[in-house]
C-alpha cells in the first residue's frame, strides 16, 4: 500500500501519455486506468511508484477516500470497503472555487465570530 502523499506515475500504452498521481489518503490504487488524454481510449498502467517513471513532474492526480457512499455505484462501493480510493484532478489553489456549502459555512462562521466578538464586548466590564 503506498504511503500518504507518494506519487506515482501511470502510463498510457496507447498514446504513451503520462499522469503522475499523488496519494491524498492511503489506500488500495488499481494496476490500470482508462487514459486520461482526451480523444485516447487506451489503458495506463501504474510504474508502482518509480521515481524515474515520475521523472519530477508535477502530479495533476490525487487518489481520496471518497465518503459520498450512497452515490456510488456498486462496483465503487466494492472498491470503497475493500480499502480503495478514488481518483480525481488536483484543483490548484488559485483555481479553486468553493461550492455553495462551503460559501455558506465561511459565512457563518464569520458571523459566530462576530457575535462572539460583540457579546464579548457587552460582557467586558467597565
Ligand atoms: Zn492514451
Amino acid at each position: 500500500m503506498p504511503e500518504p502523499f507518494s506519487l506515482n506515475a501511470y502510463v498510457c500504452r496507447k498514446c504513451d501519455g503520462r499522469i503522475v498521481t499523488r496519494n491524498c489518503h492511503v489506500g488500495t490504487t488499481p494496476f490500470m486506468l482508462r487514459c486520461k488524454f482526451p480523444k485516447c481510449d487506451g489503458v495506463m498502467e501504474s510504474q508502482f511508484g518509480s521515481l524515474k517513471a515520475v521523472g519530477g513532474i508535477e502530479p495533476t492526480y490525487e487518489w481520496y477516500r471518497r465518503e459520498d457512499v450512497l452515490d456510488m455505484t456498486p462496483d465503487e462501493f466494492r472498491h470503497h470497503v475493500n480499502g480503495g480510493v478514488f481518483l480525481r484532478p488536483i484543483v490548484k489553489e488559485r483555481d479553486y472555487k468553493p461550492t455553495k456549502a462551503q460559501r455558506d459555512s465561511t459565512r457563518i462562521q464569520r458571523d459566530l465570530a462576530k457575535r462572539a466578538r460583540a457579546r464579548a464586548k457587552r460582557e467586558k466590564p467597565q
